[in-house]
């Protein structure tokens, strides 16, 4: 633990993780101050203001520069010059799940990965609800690690993104996950895939022997960087889960049931078609979450029980409505081209795609061969209309643009035949049209409780 007793300590970036840290290191004694290079939201100032704890906004003045250490905000690149300054003094930065973990002692399971982490993270926390045992839910899903740190006397769940690990020094799981590798975010990672890796990689950095790191043994980066982890002195205990091939210690799929597998004896859990979830990708979020429900040694009944009551997160392949025989499915969280694949792969009935949004870069000829065989409408909204089209215009019979969600929507509806799917799958981010994927999401059910 890092002595921060009167320390002077600054934080970058005033948003949720931001606030929280703050809040928890004055209350341990620290000498706080905030500093933002935007506006601090009323609801921010507030508690700062509360708590006693001075801040700037719009811009950081020296102030900000006389700290012993940083925390930064998962918000802020590594490259902003303020960062810069410190990094270039010598000085440490570290992340807000950095902080937090120094006043706990309770076990951490932590996952990342490019997609799945927020179902993941929500599907622990029904196992343990439905197991019974003491926890918080925290991280980059609505509550911080920072505010659940003084009241939780049980384990800790935690989503946690790359951006937090960027800043970790101490933090170690003892359940560490990561639940595969796509391009997402490379910009911050100078473009770079194992760079990227390597950052989602420092989740097992700190762990030892006792601790377990659980791992997609499908996935070609992760299998990559698993083979120096495991040339490291004192590696954590490696659990493999995966759908497709049978591991040597960890969950796999045999035979349609899912089979848990540890120091060489095998025990059936259940079948696979018991799972709450459709779609491949939930079949491996599942093992995941089986796997880390093991590692916390809750009841293979219970876990079989809580993999079957799961019922999913808003806004992931949720269903929104069904009318007239047609299934409006609302995935708007799908903002990368990889999330949409895994969501056309859940279906097998002919389908409607609302694509389009703010484009970061995307390769959507990814999702040709899917589209060819199952889509007979593509209807295309948002800035990245033209670029859907160029890329693909020629693979299905029918391509629409349309101006609004209320728009793309009364289009499905017309071309929608009973019994088939309207999905909205963006693999765009939102802002172009809504303020975030909530709202887009939202905006897609209030349209389809219309018709
Ligand atoms: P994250 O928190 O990592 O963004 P979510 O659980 O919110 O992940 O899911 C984001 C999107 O990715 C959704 O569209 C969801 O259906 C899809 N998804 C969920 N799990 C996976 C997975 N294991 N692989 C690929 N896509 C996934």
């Amino acid at each position: 633990m890092i002595e921060i007793n009167n320390k002077h300590i600054v934080v970058i970036g005033a948003a949720r993780s931001g606030i929280a840290a703050a809040l928890l290191l004055a209350k341990k004694g620290a000498d706080v101050f905030v500093s933002d290079n935007g506006k601090i939201s009323e609801t921010a100032e507030q508690k700062l203001t509360e708590a006693g704890i001075p801040f700037e906004e719009n811009g950081h003045t020296n102030k900000a520069r006389s700290a012993e250490f940083v925390v930064v905000s998962p918000g802020v690149p590594t490259e902003a010059p303020i960062i810069q300054y410190y990094l270039n003094e010598g000085k440490q930065v570290f992340s807000e799940i950095e902080v937090a973990s120094w006043f706990t002692d309770q076990k951490i399971f932590a996952v990342t990965g490019s997609n799945g982490k927020t179902t993941v993270a929500n599907w622990l926390h029904h196992v343990w609800e439905t197991a019974k045992r003491d926890h918080a839910l925290a991280g980059n899903i609505g509550v911080a690690f920072s505010d659940t740190v003084d009241s939780n006397n049980g384990d800790f769940l935690l989503e946690v993104s790359s951006f937090q690990l960027d800043h970790i020094k101490n933090f170690k799981p003892a359940v560490s996950m990561i639940l595969n590798i796509t391009p997402d975010h490379l910009n911050r990672y100078q473009n770079s895939l194992d760079a990227y890796a390597a950052a989602k990689f420092r989740i097992t950095e700190n762990q030892t022997e006792e601790d377990r790191f659980i791992f997609n043994y499908d996935d070609p980066i992760i299998q990559k960087h698993v083979e120096t982890l495991k040339k490291k002195q004192n590696a954590p205990k490696l659990w493999a889960f995966s759908n497709e091939n049978e591991v040597p210690e960890g969950a796999f799929v045999r035979n349609e049931h899912i089979i848990f597998k540890f120091n060489n004896k095998e025990e059936s859990l259940m079948p696979i078609e018991e799972i709450g979830l459709r779609g491949r990708h939930n079949l491996s979020n599942g093992l995941a979450t089986a796997l880390a429900a093991r590692a916390a040694e809750i009841k293979n009944e219970t876990i079989r029980e809580s993999l079957k009551s799961f019922t999913g997160v808003e806004h992931r392949l949720e269903l929104a409505r069904e009318v007239d025989g047609v299934k409006y499915i609302n995935d708007s969280k799908a903002t990368n081209v990889n999330a949409v694949w895994f969501a056309l792969d859940s279906f097998n009935v002919p389908l409607t795609l609302i694509l389009g949004g703010r484009d970061k870069g995307n390769d959507y000829s990814e999702l040709n061969t899917q589209i060819r065989e199952k889509v007979h409408t593509i209807i295309a909204i948002g800035e990245s209309k033209d670029r859907i089209q160029q890329q693909l215009g020629k693979t299905v019979p029918n391509f629409v643009r349309v101006e609004t969600m209320g728009g793309a929507v009364r289009a499905a509806q017309k071309v929608a035949k009973k019994g088939e799917v309207v999905l909205l799958s963006p693999a765009c981010a939102s802002f172009d049209m809504f303020d975030s994927y909530e709202h887009r999401g939202k905006i897609f059910k209030e349209e389809v409780n219309k018709l």
